[in-house]
Protein backbone atom coordinates (compact mmCIF):
# COMPACT_ATOMS: atom_id res chain seq x y z
CA UNK A 1 0.00 0.00 0.00
CA UNK A 2 1.49 3.15 -1.16
CA UNK A 3 2.37 5.84 1.90
CA UNK A 4 -0.57 8.24 1.46
CA UNK A 5 2.19 11.52 2.26
CA UNK A 6 4.08 10.84 -0.97
CA UNK A 7 1.22 9.30 -3.41
CA UNK A 8 -1.54 11.61 -2.65
CA UNK A 9 -3.69 8.62 -2.58
CA UNK A 10 -6.42 8.44 0.20
CA UNK A 11 -6.86 5.17 1.84
CA UNK A 12 -8.35 3.16 5.17
CA UNK A 13 -7.08 0.88 7.29
CA UNK A 14 -9.41 -1.51 8.68
CA UNK A 15 -8.40 -3.39 11.88
CA UNK A 16 -10.24 -6.47 13.14
CA UNK A 17 -11.18 -9.14 10.18
CA UNK A 18 -14.73 -10.12 12.57
CA UNK A 19 -17.75 -9.93 10.64
CA UNK A 20 -18.32 -6.45 11.33
CA UNK A 21 -14.33 -5.51 9.73
CA UNK A 22 -14.91 -7.77 6.75
CA UNK A 23 -18.43 -6.22 6.01
CA UNK A 24 -16.99 -2.52 6.72
CA UNK A 25 -14.33 -3.49 4.19
CA UNK A 26 -16.37 -5.07 1.44
CA UNK A 27 -18.24 -1.74 1.42
CA UNK A 28 -15.21 0.29 1.03
CA UNK A 29 -14.26 -2.06 -1.73
CA UNK A 30 -17.80 -1.55 -3.80
CA UNK A 31 -17.30 2.11 -2.76
CA UNK A 32 -13.57 1.97 -5.01
CA UNK A 33 -12.07 2.99 -1.87
CA UNK A 34 -8.18 1.65 -1.63
CA UNK A 35 -7.79 -0.26 2.24
CA UNK A 36 -6.03 -2.82 3.79
CA UNK A 37 -8.07 -5.11 6.90
CA UNK A 38 -5.19 -6.39 8.93
CA UNK A 39 -6.62 -9.15 11.35
CA UNK A 40 -4.65 -10.69 13.84
CA UNK A 41 -5.53 -14.48 13.68
CA UNK A 42 -4.94 -16.71 10.83
CA UNK A 43 -8.56 -16.74 9.46
CA UNK A 44 -10.93 -14.34 8.79
CA UNK A 45 -14.60 -14.35 10.59
CA UNK A 46 -13.41 -13.49 14.41
CA UNK A 47 -16.18 -15.11 16.65
CA UNK A 48 -17.31 -17.14 13.34
CA UNK A 49 -15.98 -20.30 12.76
CA UNK A 50 -17.28 -23.85 11.72
CA UNK A 51 -15.65 -26.95 12.72
CA UNK A 52 -16.16 -30.37 10.31
CA UNK A 53 -15.14 -33.49 11.88
CA UNK A 54 -15.45 -37.08 11.52
CA UNK A 55 -18.78 -36.11 9.48
CA UNK A 56 -20.13 -33.58 12.14
CA UNK A 57 -20.56 -29.47 11.28
CA UNK A 58 -20.41 -27.53 14.89
CA UNK A 59 -20.03 -24.40 15.41
CA UNK A 60 -17.51 -22.75 17.68
CA UNK A 61 -19.58 -19.27 17.97
CA UNK A 62 -22.86 -18.41 16.54
CA UNK A 63 -25.17 -21.41 15.43
CA UNK A 64 -26.99 -19.07 12.73
CA UNK A 65 -28.49 -15.82 11.65
CA UNK A 66 -31.25 -14.07 10.62
CA UNK A 67 -31.77 -13.74 7.45
CA UNK A 68 -33.01 -10.43 6.98
CA UNK A 69 -33.20 -8.67 3.45
CA UNK A 70 -30.02 -6.79 3.74
CA UNK A 71 -28.19 -10.25 4.38
CA UNK A 72 -29.66 -12.25 1.92
CA UNK A 73 -28.88 -9.21 -0.47
CA UNK A 74 -25.10 -9.68 0.35
CA UNK A 75 -25.59 -13.44 0.17
CA UNK A 76 -26.91 -12.56 -3.54
CA UNK A 77 -23.86 -10.63 -4.22
CA UNK A 78 -21.28 -12.83 -2.93
CA UNK A 79 -22.44 -15.53 -4.91
CA UNK A 80 -23.38 -18.14 -2.18
CA UNK A 81 -27.05 -18.29 -2.53
CA UNK A 82 -26.87 -22.10 -3.74
CA UNK A 83 -25.54 -22.68 -0.19
CA UNK A 84 -27.21 -20.90 1.63
CA UNK A 85 -29.84 -22.95 3.94
CA UNK A 86 -32.97 -21.75 5.79
CA UNK A 87 -33.89 -23.76 8.73
CA UNK A 88 -37.82 -24.33 8.82
CA UNK A 89 -39.80 -20.56 10.09
CA UNK A 90 -42.44 -23.49 11.85
CA UNK A 91 -39.43 -25.32 14.07
CA UNK A 92 -40.76 -24.73 17.53
CA UNK A 93 -38.18 -23.50 20.65
CA UNK A 94 -38.44 -24.71 24.04
CA UNK A 95 -38.37 -23.78 27.37
CA UNK A 96 -37.40 -26.01 30.66
CA UNK A 97 -40.07 -26.30 32.74
CA UNK A 98 -39.92 -28.63 35.88
CA UNK A 99 -37.39 -30.83 33.93
CA UNK A 100 -40.03 -30.79 31.31
CA UNK A 101 -39.81 -29.15 27.78
CA UNK A 102 -42.47 -26.87 27.20
CA UNK A 103 -43.14 -24.85 23.37
CA UNK A 104 -42.18 -21.21 23.36
CA UNK A 105 -45.29 -19.08 22.80
CA UNK A 106 -44.38 -16.70 19.55
CA UNK A 107 -47.66 -14.74 19.68
CA UNK A 108 -49.60 -13.29 22.07
CA UNK A 109 -52.65 -15.55 21.29
CA UNK A 110 -50.36 -18.54 22.01
CA UNK A 111 -49.33 -16.72 25.33
CA UNK A 112 -52.46 -17.27 26.23
CA UNK A 113 -52.99 -20.85 25.73
CA UNK A 114 -49.41 -21.87 27.44
CA UNK A 115 -48.85 -24.35 29.79
CA UNK A 116 -45.80 -22.85 30.33
CA UNK A 117 -47.05 -19.44 32.30
CA UNK A 118 -49.49 -19.82 34.88
CA UNK A 119 -53.33 -18.12 34.84
CA UNK A 120 -51.70 -14.88 36.20
CA UNK A 121 -49.18 -14.52 33.64
CA UNK A 122 -51.24 -14.86 31.13
CA UNK A 123 -53.71 -12.42 32.43
CA UNK A 124 -51.00 -10.36 32.44
CA UNK A 125 -50.12 -10.25 28.90
CA UNK A 126 -54.24 -10.42 28.13
CA UNK A 127 -54.51 -6.72 29.95
CA UNK A 128 -51.46 -5.25 28.90
CA UNK A 129 -52.84 -3.20 26.11
CA UNK A 130 -55.43 -1.68 28.36
CA UNK A 131 -52.81 -0.65 31.38
CA UNK A 132 -51.91 2.17 29.63
CA UNK A 133 -47.83 3.03 31.45
CA UNK A 134 -45.15 5.47 30.82
CA UNK A 135 -41.37 4.33 30.93
CA UNK A 136 -39.91 5.87 33.85
CA UNK A 137 -37.82 8.67 33.93
CA UNK A 138 -34.48 6.93 34.63
CA UNK A 139 -33.14 4.41 32.67
CA UNK A 140 -34.77 1.31 33.95
CA UNK A 141 -33.14 -2.79 33.49
CA UNK A 142 -34.77 -5.53 31.75
CA UNK A 143 -35.57 -7.09 34.61
CA UNK A 144 -37.49 -3.80 36.28
CA UNK A 145 -39.23 -3.44 32.90
CA UNK A 146 -40.85 -6.96 32.52
CA UNK A 147 -41.40 -7.48 36.55
CA UNK A 148 -43.46 -4.13 36.30
CA UNK A 149 -45.18 -4.72 33.03
CA UNK A 150 -45.95 -8.34 33.39
CA UNK A 151 -44.38 -10.01 36.61
CA UNK A 152 -41.75 -12.58 38.15
CA UNK A 153 -42.82 -15.72 36.06
CA UNK A 154 -42.80 -14.39 32.80
CA UNK A 155 -39.41 -12.50 33.61
CA UNK A 156 -37.81 -15.90 35.03
CA UNK A 157 -39.29 -18.34 32.10
CA UNK A 158 -39.85 -16.36 28.79
CA UNK A 159 -37.88 -13.04 28.89
CA UNK A 160 -34.53 -14.07 31.03
CA UNK A 161 -33.31 -17.12 28.93
CA UNK A 162 -34.14 -15.29 25.85
CA UNK A 163 -31.63 -12.54 27.25
CA UNK A 164 -29.51 -15.40 27.60
CA UNK A 165 -29.67 -16.85 24.25
CA UNK A 166 -28.75 -13.05 22.64
CA UNK A 167 -26.63 -11.58 25.13
CA UNK A 168 -25.52 -14.16 27.60
CA UNK A 169 -26.42 -11.34 29.95
CA UNK A 170 -27.75 -10.76 33.43
CA UNK A 171 -31.33 -8.84 32.82
CA UNK A 172 -30.71 -7.31 36.29
CA UNK A 173 -28.11 -5.40 34.71
CA UNK A 174 -29.10 -4.78 30.78
CA UNK A 175 -30.65 -1.92 30.28
CA UNK A 176 -33.73 -2.13 27.99
CA UNK A 177 -33.20 0.72 26.58
CA UNK A 178 -29.87 0.04 25.05
CA UNK A 179 -30.62 -3.61 24.47
CA UNK A 180 -34.07 -3.66 23.60
CA UNK A 181 -34.97 -0.01 22.68
CA UNK A 182 -38.25 -0.40 20.59
CA UNK A 183 -39.85 -1.56 23.62
CA UNK A 184 -39.32 1.47 25.09
CA UNK A 185 -40.65 3.30 22.43
CA UNK A 186 -43.53 1.45 22.15
CA UNK A 187 -44.46 1.78 25.93
CA UNK A 188 -43.48 5.44 25.72
CA UNK A 189 -45.70 6.12 22.10
CA UNK A 190 -48.93 3.40 22.82
CA UNK A 191 -48.69 2.95 26.60
CA UNK A 192 -48.12 -0.97 26.01
CA UNK A 193 -45.68 -2.67 24.51
CA UNK A 194 -48.00 -5.26 22.44
CA UNK A 195 -50.00 -2.20 21.24
CA UNK A 196 -47.28 -0.73 19.50
CA UNK A 197 -46.37 -4.58 18.42
CA UNK A 198 -49.66 -4.98 16.71
CA UNK A 199 -49.73 -0.94 15.24
CA UNK A 200 -45.67 -1.69 13.98
CA UNK A 201 -46.85 -4.95 12.17
CA UNK A 202 -49.98 -3.31 10.88
CA UNK A 203 -47.20 -0.16 9.44
CA UNK A 204 -45.64 -3.10 7.42
CA UNK A 205 -46.19 -3.45 3.71
CA UNK A 206 -48.02 -6.18 2.81
CA UNK A 207 -45.18 -8.56 1.45
CA UNK A 208 -43.62 -7.91 4.67
CA UNK A 209 -46.27 -8.91 6.94
CA UNK A 210 -46.87 -12.19 4.68
CA UNK A 211 -43.15 -12.84 4.96
CA UNK A 212 -43.75 -13.18 8.41
CA UNK A 213 -40.32 -12.52 10.87
CA UNK A 214 -37.11 -13.02 8.52
CA UNK A 215 -35.89 -16.78 8.74
CA UNK A 216 -32.88 -18.41 10.49
CA UNK A 217 -29.86 -18.98 8.06
CA UNK A 218 -26.68 -21.16 7.56
CA UNK A 219 -25.09 -22.10 4.50
CA UNK A 220 -24.59 -25.95 3.37
CA UNK A 221 -20.95 -25.84 5.27
CA UNK A 222 -21.84 -23.94 8.04
CA UNK A 223 -21.97 -19.92 9.19
CA UNK A 224 -18.04 -19.90 8.46
CA UNK A 225 -19.01 -19.73 4.62
CA UNK A 226 -20.54 -16.16 4.95
CA UNK A 227 -16.93 -14.98 6.62
CA UNK A 228 -14.39 -16.64 4.11
CA UNK A 229 -16.79 -15.06 1.17
CA UNK A 230 -16.20 -11.99 1.61
CA UNK A 231 -12.39 -12.25 2.61
CA UNK A 232 -12.21 -13.89 -0.97
CA UNK A 233 -13.87 -10.98 -2.61
CA UNK A 234 -11.43 -8.71 -0.84
CA UNK A 235 -8.51 -10.59 -1.66
CA UNK A 236 -5.22 -9.67 -1.03
CA UNK A 237 -6.71 -6.49 0.81
CA UNK A 238 -6.89 -8.62 3.92
CA UNK A 239 -3.69 -9.66 5.97
CA UNK A 240 -3.86 -12.66 8.58
CA UNK A 241 -1.83 -13.32 11.43
CA UNK A 242 -1.29 -9.12 11.45
CA UNK A 243 -1.38 -8.20 15.15
CA UNK A 244 -2.03 -3.95 15.71
CA UNK A 245 0.06 -3.11 18.83
CA UNK A 246 -0.62 0.77 18.54
CA UNK A 247 -1.60 4.01 16.57
CA UNK A 248 0.26 7.01 16.17
CA UNK A 249 -0.65 10.00 14.95
CA UNK A 250 1.58 11.62 12.13
CA UNK A 251 0.77 14.86 11.57
CA UNK A 252 -1.23 16.24 14.93
CA UNK A 253 -4.56 17.46 13.16
CA UNK A 254 -3.78 15.92 9.75
CA UNK A 255 -5.58 13.25 10.21
CA UNK A 256 -2.97 10.80 9.14
CA UNK A 257 -2.12 7.68 11.00
CA UNK A 258 0.82 5.30 11.67
CA UNK A 259 -0.45 1.98 12.23
CA UNK A 260 2.41 -0.17 14.15
CA UNK A 261 1.76 -4.26 14.07
CA UNK A 262 3.78 -7.28 14.14
CA UNK A 263 3.18 -10.53 11.52
CA UNK A 264 5.29 -13.58 12.07
CA UNK A 265 7.17 -11.83 14.65
CA UNK A 266 8.69 -9.35 12.56
CA UNK A 267 7.65 -5.42 13.15
CA UNK A 268 5.42 -3.99 10.03
CA UNK A 269 3.79 -0.10 9.70
CA UNK A 270 1.22 0.87 7.43
CA UNK A 271 0.00 4.73 7.20
CA UNK A 272 -3.77 5.66 6.68
CA UNK A 273 -6.20 8.50 6.19
CA UNK A 274 -9.01 7.14 7.58
CA UNK A 275 -8.41 3.93 10.29
CA UNK A 276 -11.16 1.70 11.28
CA UNK A 277 -11.43 0.49 14.50
CA UNK A 278 -13.25 -3.60 14.27
CA UNK A 279 -11.97 -5.03 17.39
CA UNK A 280 -13.56 -6.02 20.40
CA UNK A 281 -13.90 -3.09 22.91
CA UNK A 282 -10.92 -3.93 25.09
CA UNK A 283 -8.54 -4.32 22.42
CA UNK A 284 -9.97 -0.58 20.91
CA UNK A 285 -9.25 0.58 24.17
CA UNK A 286 -5.73 -0.22 24.11
CA UNK A 287 -5.42 1.33 20.78
CA UNK A 288 -7.05 4.56 21.32
CA UNK A 289 -4.97 5.42 23.81
CA UNK A 290 -2.67 7.68 21.74
CA UNK A 291 -4.92 9.04 19.42
CA UNK A 292 -8.35 9.41 21.66
CA UNK A 293 -7.29 8.57 24.83
CA UNK A 294 -10.72 10.18 26.73
CA UNK A 295 -12.21 6.84 24.58
CA UNK A 296 -9.81 4.72 26.26
CA UNK A 297 -11.88 4.85 29.66
CA UNK A 298 -15.08 4.28 27.88
CA UNK A 299 -14.52 1.59 25.75
CA UNK A 300 -12.62 -0.38 28.48
CA UNK A 301 -15.48 -0.33 30.95
CA UNK A 302 -17.73 -1.92 28.28
CA UNK A 303 -18.39 -5.60 30.27
CA UNK A 304 -18.20 -9.01 28.41
CA UNK A 305 -19.52 -12.07 29.17
CA UNK A 306 -17.34 -14.97 28.69
CA UNK A 307 -19.38 -17.91 26.96
CA UNK A 308 -18.16 -21.63 26.60
CA UNK A 309 -19.48 -23.67 23.77
CA UNK A 310 -19.46 -27.18 23.78
CA UNK A 311 -20.40 -29.38 20.39
CA UNK A 312 -21.75 -33.02 21.10
CA UNK A 313 -22.58 -35.56 18.65
CA UNK A 314 -24.69 -39.12 19.05
CA UNK A 315 -26.23 -41.61 17.50
CA UNK A 316 -29.76 -41.11 17.03
CA UNK A 317 -31.33 -43.74 18.98
CA UNK A 318 -28.82 -42.35 22.09
CA UNK A 319 -31.40 -39.70 22.48
CA UNK A 320 -34.41 -40.28 24.28
CA UNK A 321 -36.36 -36.63 24.14
CA UNK A 322 -37.71 -35.99 20.10
CA UNK A 323 -35.55 -33.14 19.40
CA UNK A 324 -37.71 -31.32 16.59
CA UNK A 325 -37.25 -27.60 16.46
CA UNK A 326 -34.48 -25.00 17.34
CA UNK A 327 -33.14 -26.30 20.62
CA UNK A 328 -34.31 -25.63 24.82
CA UNK A 329 -33.68 -22.42 26.69
CA UNK A 330 -33.14 -23.42 30.19
CA UNK A 331 -34.32 -21.12 33.15
CA UNK A 332 -32.23 -20.16 36.01
CA UNK A 333 -34.67 -21.82 38.13
CA UNK A 334 -34.61 -25.39 36.91
CA UNK A 335 -31.22 -25.55 38.57
CA UNK A 336 -29.11 -26.77 35.39
CA UNK A 337 -25.98 -24.92 34.31
CA UNK A 338 -26.32 -25.02 30.77
CA UNK A 339 -28.25 -22.13 29.45
CA UNK A 340 -28.99 -23.44 25.99
CA UNK A 341 -29.11 -26.72 23.49
CA UNK A 342 -29.56 -25.97 20.29
CA UNK A 343 -30.26 -29.16 18.43
CA UNK A 344 -27.89 -27.89 14.82
CA UNK A 345 -28.94 -31.74 13.22
CA UNK A 346 -32.91 -30.57 13.10
CA UNK A 347 -32.18 -27.27 11.72
CA UNK A 348 -29.86 -27.90 8.95
CA UNK A 349 -28.75 -30.88 6.63
CA UNK A 350 -25.96 -32.00 6.42
CA UNK A 351 -24.22 -31.79 10.33
CA UNK A 352 -23.96 -35.00 11.74
CA UNK A 353 -24.53 -37.25 8.84
CA UNK A 354 -27.57 -40.58 8.53
CA UNK A 355 -28.69 -41.59 11.56
CA UNK A 356 -26.15 -39.37 14.17
CA UNK A 357 -27.71 -36.65 15.96
CA UNK A 358 -25.56 -32.88 16.49
CA UNK A 359 -26.35 -30.81 19.76
CA UNK A 360 -24.72 -27.44 20.83
CA UNK A 361 -24.61 -26.57 24.47
CA UNK A 362 -24.03 -22.81 25.50
CA UNK A 363 -23.03 -22.53 29.36
CA UNK A 364 -21.21 -19.09 31.31
CA UNK A 365 -22.61 -16.04 30.61
CA UNK A 366 -22.95 -13.12 32.83
CA UNK A 367 -24.54 -15.02 35.61
CA UNK A 368 -21.95 -17.76 35.97
CA UNK A 369 -18.95 -16.12 34.38
CA UNK A 370 -16.74 -18.63 35.92
CA UNK A 371 -17.60 -21.80 34.72
CA UNK A 372 -15.04 -20.38 31.49
CA UNK A 373 -12.07 -20.92 34.10
CA UNK A 374 -12.23 -24.75 34.20
CA UNK A 375 -10.11 -26.84 32.11
CA UNK A 376 -11.98 -27.45 28.86
CA UNK A 377 -12.72 -31.70 29.78
CA UNK A 378 -14.83 -30.53 32.57
CA UNK A 379 -16.74 -28.03 31.22
CA UNK A 380 -17.31 -30.89 28.26
CA UNK A 381 -18.77 -33.30 31.46
CA UNK A 382 -21.16 -30.53 32.94
CA UNK A 383 -22.78 -29.56 29.74
CA UNK A 384 -22.62 -33.36 28.48
CA UNK A 385 -24.33 -34.38 31.60
CA UNK A 386 -27.02 -31.59 31.41
CA UNK A 387 -27.65 -32.60 27.69
CA UNK A 388 -28.48 -35.91 29.23
CA UNK A 389 -30.92 -34.59 31.68
CA UNK A 390 -32.65 -32.45 29.58
CA UNK A 391 -32.78 -35.16 26.70
CA UNK A 392 -32.64 -38.02 28.29
CA UNK A 393 -29.53 -38.72 26.69
CA UNK A 394 -28.37 -42.39 27.19
CA UNK A 395 -24.79 -43.08 26.49
CA UNK A 396 -21.17 -41.71 26.01
CA UNK A 397 -21.38 -38.93 22.73
CA UNK A 398 -19.24 -40.67 19.54
CA UNK A 399 -17.68 -36.48 19.09
CA UNK A 400 -17.04 -33.92 21.64
CA UNK A 401 -15.44 -30.24 21.03
CA UNK A 402 -15.14 -27.53 23.38
CA UNK A 403 -14.19 -24.06 22.44
CA UNK A 404 -14.07 -20.91 25.42
CA UNK A 405 -14.81 -17.16 24.77
CA UNK A 406 -13.39 -15.27 27.46
CA UNK A 407 -14.99 -12.10 26.26
CA UNK A 408 -17.81 -13.63 24.42
CA UNK A 409 -20.26 -11.05 24.05
CA UNK A 410 -20.52 -7.09 25.16
CA UNK A 411 -23.05 -6.09 27.77
CA UNK A 412 -25.41 -3.63 26.60
CA UNK A 413 -25.73 -2.73 31.12
CA UNK A 414 -27.21 0.41 31.96
CA UNK A 415 -25.66 3.52 30.88
CA UNK A 416 -24.58 1.72 27.89
CA UNK A 417 -26.11 4.29 25.43
CA UNK A 418 -24.00 7.11 26.99
CA UNK A 419 -21.10 5.34 26.85
CA UNK A 420 -22.01 4.86 22.64
CA UNK A 421 -23.00 8.59 22.73
CA UNK A 422 -19.45 9.14 24.04
CA UNK A 423 -17.70 6.93 21.11
CA UNK A 424 -19.59 8.87 18.31
CA UNK A 425 -18.80 12.01 20.19
CA UNK A 426 -14.91 10.94 20.45
CA UNK A 427 -15.13 9.66 16.35
CA UNK A 428 -16.60 13.11 15.32
CA UNK A 429 -13.67 14.92 16.94
CA UNK A 430 -11.22 12.63 15.98
CA UNK A 431 -11.10 13.15 12.29
CA UNK A 432 -10.58 9.94 10.57
CA UNK A 433 -11.14 7.99 13.33
CA UNK A 434 -13.93 5.02 13.15
CA UNK A 435 -15.76 2.68 15.34
CA UNK A 436 -17.58 -0.49 14.21
CA UNK A 437 -18.41 -3.70 16.36
CA UNK A 438 -20.70 -5.10 18.23
CA UNK A 439 -20.85 -3.37 21.02
CA UNK A 440 -22.34 -0.50 19.08
CA UNK A 441 -25.54 -1.02 17.87
CA UNK A 442 -26.34 -4.75 18.28
CA UNK A 443 -24.62 -8.16 19.12
CA UNK A 444 -26.07 -10.34 15.77
CA UNK A 445 -24.43 -10.90 12.59
CA UNK A 446 -27.19 -8.63 10.71
CA UNK A 447 -26.62 -5.66 13.50
CA UNK A 448 -22.64 -6.13 13.11
CA UNK A 449 -22.55 -6.13 8.97
CA UNK A 450 -25.25 -3.22 9.23
CA UNK A 451 -22.97 -1.40 11.40
CA UNK A 452 -19.93 -2.09 9.47
CA UNK A 453 -21.46 -0.99 6.00
CA UNK A 454 -22.34 2.63 8.24
CA UNK A 455 -19.17 2.84 9.10
CA UNK A 456 -17.46 2.16 5.86
CA UNK A 457 -20.01 4.77 4.16
CA UNK A 458 -18.91 7.32 6.90
CA UNK A 459 -14.99 6.41 6.49
CA UNK A 460 -15.36 6.65 2.47
CA UNK A 461 -17.58 10.04 2.78
CA UNK A 462 -14.87 11.61 4.97
CA UNK A 463 -12.40 10.39 2.31
CA UNK A 464 -13.62 11.88 -0.03
CA UNK A 465 -13.31 15.20 2.04
CA UNK A 466 -17.07 14.57 3.99
CA UNK A 467 -17.12 15.87 7.67
CA UNK A 468 -15.35 13.59 10.51
CA UNK A 469 -17.90 11.18 12.69
CA UNK A 470 -20.54 8.44 11.57
CA UNK A 471 -23.14 9.57 9.17
C1 LIG B 1 -21.04 -18.24 21.51
C2 LIG B 1 -21.66 -17.19 20.64
C3 LIG B 1 -22.85 -17.47 19.99
C4 LIG B 1 -23.43 -16.49 19.17
N1 LIG B 1 -24.57 -16.81 18.49
C5 LIG B 1 -25.05 -15.95 17.58
C6 LIG B 1 -26.11 -16.35 16.71
O1 LIG B 1 -26.60 -17.49 16.79
N2 LIG B 1 -26.55 -15.44 15.78
C7 LIG B 1 -26.00 -14.20 15.66
O2 LIG B 1 -26.44 -13.41 14.80
N3 LIG B 1 -24.97 -13.80 16.47
C8 LIG B 1 -24.49 -14.64 17.40
N4 LIG B 1 -23.43 -14.28 18.20
C9 LIG B 1 -22.91 -12.90 18.11
C10 LIG B 1 -21.99 -12.67 16.92
O3 LIG B 1 -21.34 -13.87 16.57
C11 LIG B 1 -20.91 -11.64 17.24
O4 LIG B 1 -21.48 -10.50 17.88
C12 LIG B 1 -20.19 -11.17 15.97
O5 LIG B 1 -19.70 -12.28 15.26
C13 LIG B 1 -19.07 -10.21 16.37
O6 LIG B 1 -18.36 -9.78 15.23
P1 LIG B 1 -17.28 -8.62 15.33
O7 LIG B 1 -16.61 -8.54 14.02
O8 LIG B 1 -17.91 -7.37 15.84
O9 LIG B 1 -16.25 -9.08 16.46
P2 LIG B 1 -15.25 -10.33 16.47
O10 LIG B 1 -15.88 -11.49 15.80
O11 LIG B 1 -14.83 -10.47 17.89
O12 LIG B 1 -14.03 -9.86 15.57
C14 LIG B 1 -13.05 -8.97 16.01
C15 LIG B 1 -11.75 -9.31 15.29
O13 LIG B 1 -10.73 -8.36 15.67
C16 LIG B 1 -9.50 -9.05 15.72
N5 LIG B 1 -8.57 -8.28 16.54
C17 LIG B 1 -8.63 -8.00 17.87
N6 LIG B 1 -7.58 -7.26 18.25
C18 LIG B 1 -6.83 -7.06 17.15
C19 LIG B 1 -5.60 -6.37 16.90
N7 LIG B 1 -4.96 -5.71 17.88
N8 LIG B 1 -5.09 -6.37 15.63
C20 LIG B 1 -5.73 -7.01 14.62
N9 LIG B 1 -6.91 -7.69 14.81
C21 LIG B 1 -7.44 -7.71 16.05
C22 LIG B 1 -9.86 -10.40 16.34
O14 LIG B 1 -8.85 -11.37 16.07
C23 LIG B 1 -11.20 -10.69 15.66
O15 LIG B 1 -11.04 -11.46 14.49
C24 LIG B 1 -22.83 -15.22 19.03
C25 LIG B 1 -21.63 -14.94 19.71
C26 LIG B 1 -21.05 -15.91 20.50
C27 LIG B 1 -19.75 -15.63 21.20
Amino acid sequence: MPDPRQSGEKQAVVIGGGISGLACAYRLQQRGMPFTLLEASDKPGGLIGTVEEDGFLFESGPQSFQGSESLLQLVRELGIESELRKADPRAPRYVLRNGKLLKIPMSPQAILGTSLLGLGSRWKVASEPFRKTQPPSEEESVAKFVRRKFGHEILEYLVSPFVSGVYAGDPEKLSLRAAFPTLEEWERAYGSVLRGAMKSRSAQPKERKSAGAPPLCSFQHGVSTLAQSIAAKLGDRVVLGAHVEALRPCDPGGGITQIQFTQNGRSDTLVANAVVLATPAPAAAHLVASVAPLLTRKLAGIAYAPVAVVGLGYYSEQIGQPIDGFGVLIPRAEDIRTLGIVWNSSLFEGRAGEGRVAITGIIGGATDPDVVNESDQAIACIVQLDCERVLKITGAPIASCVWKHPKALPQYNLGHGHVVKAIREGERATPGLFFAGNYLSGPSIGKCIEEGFATAESAAAYLQGGAAGHV
